[in-house]
């Protein structure tokens, strides 16, 4: 089913629904994939990879098409979007089929004096329909982690893209619909009821990706339904600037990790603490840099791109506006430029009162709060409800890594920020309000994957069975004596177990 079948109507670039038309679409579409799910799982990884890599391959060579429809929904240009959407499905396939490639099923060697002529393997076998929701931010890279190792693992999908990106993320899912058995991917548009409706349609599992109030009840949800979900939430993102970092690469990496997607990335820097020792060139240098940036809707050679939506830019104006009206200093930006650009904005003298510094802003804000010493920047990054990713720049790696080991996050860098999630080997993960999901890795497989394990006895019988009686007590006392090193007691246990070889035949004998 491709996504034209599971829309339900759409208007300014967003998918409406009726909930109702909602609620069966959801239902039919897993009941599809219920259906095909038997014989795509009867595939092995490599040929479903090289179906997913077909798609790929045709997703990279479609790429302008993608581009286009990701400016038009949330006003990405094309540069940006070149290298955050369009770059990496084929490297994601091939990393995915190395990572679900190994993580298939497995013998397990048991013990042969403990466990005699006994065999067991792990089977490792697909939920059967996972449901995918996801937000609006990476409206096509930020499905490669959910939809890809679903895919190869052997699951058909059901995938609800976000309300303000219907087209980007059905773009991609239809790549690969065109490639797999009919019915392996589906996707039903519609806001966050609709969202609910694929919670409940009757799916083995489900992936969120999302804001906290949303995320919660998807956890909640899925926990009464009894279907494991792994469910990503928001972050703020802070970076500790030590005084001994490396001012030039600093600015550079932090302007990027920044403002990099209009700073709406879950794993963004949104607050830098900074040593007030190296504070005042810190702001100075970032504020020269970020005023020379350009921003807003129009010419692609521009580095900020405008708001994904109207609703993001007026919490970006209200968080920026409750800091200055607590005192924080306006260094560069502050205001809209046309359409929904922002321009690239930093508040100096922040303090832990301030939205811009406690709730996620998801936009080209930084607020600089300057500190005295590290640990006040660590406890700050602590005390956050969000517990996604922190990084530290210093030039002392080695003083830096000490730091990390203190910092209660899921994703933790040194002079770098966020790049590892895109990076299919590395856990995405979080503490605190951020989430206990998963995303990445061999660790985030068991949301697609049940291990099922599997064993077989090929001995005559063991000297445990029932009757119970002195005989299988003096073995029993034998082998707890052999356990604590009495050698007298380990040399009785072959003519015990004869003996109880021979009692368990005379019971048993007809
Ligand atoms: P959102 O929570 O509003 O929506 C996310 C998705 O959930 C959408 O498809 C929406 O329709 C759906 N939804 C909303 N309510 C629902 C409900 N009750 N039941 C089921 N589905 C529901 O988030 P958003 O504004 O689209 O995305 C931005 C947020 O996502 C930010 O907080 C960002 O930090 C977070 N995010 C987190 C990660 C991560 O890896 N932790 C990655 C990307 C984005």
């Amino acid at each position: 089913m491709l996504s034209e079948k599971g829309m339900i109507g759409m208007g300014n670039g967003v998918a409406r629904h009726d909930t109702k038309t909602a609620e069966n679409a959801a239902r039919r579409a897993v009941e599809a994939a219920r259906i095909v799910q038997p014989e795509w799982a009867g595939r092995t990884v490599a040929e479903r990879a090289v179906a997913l890599e077909r798609a790929a391959k045709r997703m990279l060579r479609d790429r302008q098409s993608l581009l286009h429809l990701v400016k038009e929904e949330m006003g990405k240009h094309e540069v940006e979007g070149l290298f955050t959407e369009a770059l990496g499905p084929l490297d994601a396939v091939k990393a995915w089929k190395k990572i679900v490639g190994k993580a298939q099923s497995r013998r397990v060697l048991l013990n042969p004096i403990a466990f005699p002529k006994k065999h067991a393997r792990i089977a490792m076998v697909p939920r059967g329909v996972v449901g995918i929701i996801a937000p609006w931010n990476f409206p096509v890279s930020g499905l490669y982690r959910s939809v890809v190792p679903a895919l190869l693992t052997g699951n058909a999908i059901v995938l609800k893209p976000s309300e303000y990106t219907p087209r980007s993320s059905a773009w991609f899912a239809d790549h690969f619909a065109r490639e797999v058995p009919h019915g392996v991917v589906n996707v039903v548009q519609g806001d966050g009821a609709v969202g609910a409706q694929v919670v409940e349609s009757g799916i083995d599992a489900c992936v969120f990706t999302g804001s906290i109030n949303a995320g919660k009840k998807v956890r909640v949800k899925c926990a009464e339904l009894g279907i494991p979900s792994s469910v990503e939430m928001g972050g703020k993102d802070a970076a500790i600037v030590l005084g001994d970092c490396d001012l030039e690469r600093t600015v550079m990496g932090i302007t990027h990790w920044t403002l990099a997607n209009a700073g709406q990335s879950c794993g963004g820097i949104e607050v830098a603490y900074v040593e007030e020792r190296i504070a005042d060139r810190f702001v100075e240098a970032l504020g020269r840099a970020w005023s020379k940036l350009r921003t807003g809707p129009g010419d692609d050679d521009v580095e900020v791109s405008p708001l994904g939506n109207d609703h993001q830019l007026s919490v970006v104006e209200a968080h920026v506006k409750d800091a200055l009206a607590k005192g924080a200093k306006l260094v560069t930006g502050g205001k809209k430029t046309s359409g929904r650009g922002y321009m690239p904005t930093i508040l100096d003298n922040c303090t832990a009162e301030m939205d811009v510094v406690r709730e996620e802003t998801f936009g080209p804000v930084l607020a600089i709060v300057r500190v005295w010493g590290t640990e006040q920047a660590v406890r700050a990054i602590n005390a956050s409800k969000y517990g996604l990713g922190a990084s530290i720049w210093s030039k002392d790696v080695a003083r830096a890594e000490r730091l990390v080991d203190k910092l209660d996050v899921g994703v933790a860098t040194i002079n770098t920020h966020q790049f590892t999630g895109a990076v299919p080997q590395l856990p995405w993960s979080g503490t605190k309000q951020t989430g206990f999901g998963v995303a990445n890795s061999e660790l985030s497989l068991l949301t697609y994957m049940h291990p099922k394990t599997i064993a077989i006895d090929e001995a005559p019988s063991e000297p445990f069975f029932m009757p119970f009686d002195r005989t299988l007590r003096d073995l029993g006392e034998a082998l707890v004596k052999a356990q604590l090193g009495d050698l007298l007691g380990a040399a009785k246990l072959p003519l015990l177990l004869r003996r109880r070889a021979k009692r368990l035949r005379e019971f048993f004998k007809g």
